[in-house]
């Protein structure tokens, strides 16, 4: 048996597509040279895009928490009012640096599974005006929920308060309109649905934003995002750019772009509906409900005769397919099945498939077939029913 055939399907690190390994592999060019000046420069706009976004966007060498941190570190006062709005794990870790940094946090927890109440945050605004900073998570991965990132938006607008996203792991997946939608601080990561390997972060900063972080007195050296304006205002950067990385990007953006974002979109809203209807047709049930279910990723409990970190051990021992765990309390009780970036119909297909044969392994008893039937049944669109 081909025991090196892999199939990774984790909410990041993802697949890289050969066009962008292909790319990274060119020769290297000094990171203050004219050329890469232009590399940059190019590479921003496309950047700039898929951020749906006239803002200021830079590229960080930092995996997506250093971006989190860089957010935090220019935009919160030591004292200031922090509202943070957490649905799970990386919620949580917002709010964490956010009082590492010195706010004044007021951590809103909607609980593991559930998406943020924008009545609640509305409430919390009108009754509190010092609140200054408002963070939330696009995509929250720990439990493959997805938030209303567009009324959020357009209600914190209405306030004093600066809104930061963590959409590390949504952008280019979910649609996420910067602009149009108010939101003040975007962070992505490139190991998601951007499609190349971890070690880029993005981050976009609104006028709101500067407003507030020009007049910030806190300490910050490597993520100091003015003096990142100051370099990038002559397409330079403070410090050693990853050039291969930014090689790479410019690839991934430009496969995004030729896709088009609304089809990019699409593709993960499908892909993420046929993964729905598979599992479910095997008669296990989801984490998220269908309202705020993540395009990117979807969460699965695992049926109650069956450990899903042995599950994912038989997946990857017998089929060399990787699912990810859960993280924290969903320990061993749910599986998340990645569908993002380079992502199609058919590594769904194997995803249900090597998940049917290894359900029964485990000693849960799927017809086999029976959610690889659904998933098909999404993708032909009823067709042949
Ligand atoms: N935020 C979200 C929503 C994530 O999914 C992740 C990683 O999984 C992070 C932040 C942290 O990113 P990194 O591991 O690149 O630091």
């Amino acid at each position: 048996m081909m025991k090196d055939k892999k199939y990774l399907l984790i909410p990041g690190p993802t697949p890289v597509p050969p066009r962008v390994v292909e790319a990274m592999s060119r020769p290297i060019i000094g990171h203050r040279s004219a050329g890469f000046q232009a590399v940059m420069e190019r590479v921003t706009g496309k950047l700039k895009k898929v951020f749906q976004t006239e803002n200021h966007v830079f590229i960080l060498g930092s995996s997506g928490t250093g971006a989190l941190e860089a957010a935090v570190a220019n935009l919160v006062h030591p004292g200031d009012k922090v509202l943070a709005l957490s649905c799970g794990k990386f919620g949580e870790r917002f709010a964490e640096l956010a009082r590492i940094y010195g706010g004044n946090v007021d951590f809103v927890d909607f609980g593991w599974g559930y998406d943020i109440d924008l009545n609640v945050v509305k409430r919390k605004l009108d009754e509190d005006s010092a609140i200054k900073v408002v963070l939330a998570t696009q995509n929250e991965t720990s439990t493959a929920v997805q938030n209303d990132i567009e009324g959020l938006g357009k209600l914190v607008a209405q306030y004093d308060a600066v809104l930061a996203v963590d959409a590390v792991s949504g952008l280019a997946a979910i649609d996420l309109k910067t602009d149009e939608w108010n939101v003040d601080m975007v962070v992505s990561g490139s190991q998601k649905a951007f499609m190349l390997p971890p070690g880029l972060a993005f981050i976009s900063v609104s006028d709101k934003a500067w407003a507030k972080i020009e007049k910030n007195t806190s300490p910050v050296y490597y993520f100091d995002l003015k003096k990142a304006k100051k370099s990038i205002a002559k397409w330079n950067t403070a410090y050693t750019t990853p050039v291969s990385m930014v090689y790479g990007l410019e690839a991934a953006l430009d496969m995004i772009l030729e896709e088009g974002l609304p089809q990019v979109f699409a593709r993960h809203a499908l892909l993420a509906k046929a993964t729905r209807a598979a599992v479910q047709g095997l008669g296990l049930e989801l984490l998220a409900p269908d309202e705020c279910a993540s395009k990117a990723v979807t969460a699965v409990q695992s049926p109650m005769v069956v450990d899903a970190d042995t599950l994912r051990k038989v997946l990857l021992k017998e089929y060399g397919v990787t699912f990810a765990g859960g993280q924290e309390m969903m320990k061993g009780k749910i599986f998340r099945i990645a569908h993002m970036g380079y992502a199609g119909k058919m590594d769904v297909i194997i995803a249900i498939a090597a998940l049917e044969m290894a359900l029964g392994k485990c000693g849960y008893k799927a017809e086999l077939g029976a959610g690889v039937r659904e998933a098909q049944m999404v993708f032909v669109g009823g067709e042949h029913a």
